[in-house]
């Protein structure tokens, strides 16, 4: 009998995580949907897999926090089973603003919920799925943003360093773990629709931009799942350290 593959998508419960979710127990992974706060979607979606004959469990932890990301992973230890894929796809933005205006605590909070958090996840999987550490090789993939390409003059230049950050996370990383049975490799979205813009304090950003995306239309976070999905599969075995752009062409 073979062993059931098992994920661990952070900020599943919404969005760009809840369709990665979803994909994935559909694919027949047993799926942890960390949330942060919004209980109500991570439980619902969680129930809907289930109700599909998936498994999976809801994990409430603030991912920035180290107790927190050390509590959600034994928690999959404990009820799902060896970690198969890690993707860390949990992250924040804050209003549109120019550099002038940003405070030290504005900056530090972006940094430390978009990327300590991916670095603190990505040392619990590896402890895991590292042959170094007796463990069965496995894949990590982390949400980046083409933020890291554009930098976001005059919305959000802090929120697209800390996704430079990631791609560089996902390069040290990948070398870093190689030869030990582990593929890292990231993925880059352009304009999606979710609610994230709205935190920006703009919800229609997407339908004010579309006409200068190449493809004329913002994309949907079911593109980015599967894209998501691909890097985590077999499929993609001979990749690592690199970066899917998803940004119709921008
Ligand atoms: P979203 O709809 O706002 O969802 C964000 C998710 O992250 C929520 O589930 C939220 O939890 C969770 N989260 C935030 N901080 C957390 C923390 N400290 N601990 C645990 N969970 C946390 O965002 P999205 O648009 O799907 O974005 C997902 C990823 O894609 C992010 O990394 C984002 O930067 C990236 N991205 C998005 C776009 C875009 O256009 N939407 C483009 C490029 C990249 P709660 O549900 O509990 O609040």
């Amino acid at each position: 009998m073979s062993v059931q593959k098992v994920a661990v998508i952070t900020g599943g419960g919404r969005g760009i995580g809840a369709a990665t979710a979803q994909l994935f127990a559909r694919k027949g992974y047993a799926v942890c949907i960390n949330y942060k706060s919004n209980s109500e979607s991570a439980n619902k979606l969680a129930q809907a897999i289930i109700a599909e004959g998936e498994k999976c469990i809801t994990v409430q932890a603030d991912v920035s926090c180290e107790d927190d990301v050390i509590r959600m992973f034994s928690t999959v230890d404990r009820e799902l089973g060896s970690l198969s894929v890690l993707v860390n796809n949990a992250g924040i933005l804050k209003k549109q603003s120019r550099l002038e205006d940003m405070t030290a605590a504005r900056i530090n909070s972006i940094f430390t919920n978009n990327v300590t958090s991916y670095f603190l996840c990505c040392r619990e999987a590896v402890k895991r799925m590292s042959t170094r550490h007796g463990g069965f090789g496995g894949v990590i993939v982390n949400v980046s943003s083409g933020a890291s390409r554009s930098g976001s003059p005059n919305e959000y230049i802090d929120y697209a360093a800390s996704k430079g950050a990631i791609d560089t996370l996902t390069k040290g990383l990948s070398l870093e773990v190689a030869a030990e049975g582990i593929r890292v490799n990231c993925v880059r979205p352009g304009l999606i629709h979710t609610e994230m813009h709205a935190d920006g304090g703009e919800p229609e950003r997407v339908e004010r931009l579309k006409s200068i995306i190449p493809l004329q239309r913002g994309g949907e976070p079911a593109e980015v799942a599967e894209a998501i999905y691909w890097l985590a599969s077999d499929k993609s075995s001979f990749s690592t350290g690199n970066y899917l752009d998803l940004a119709g062409g921008l």
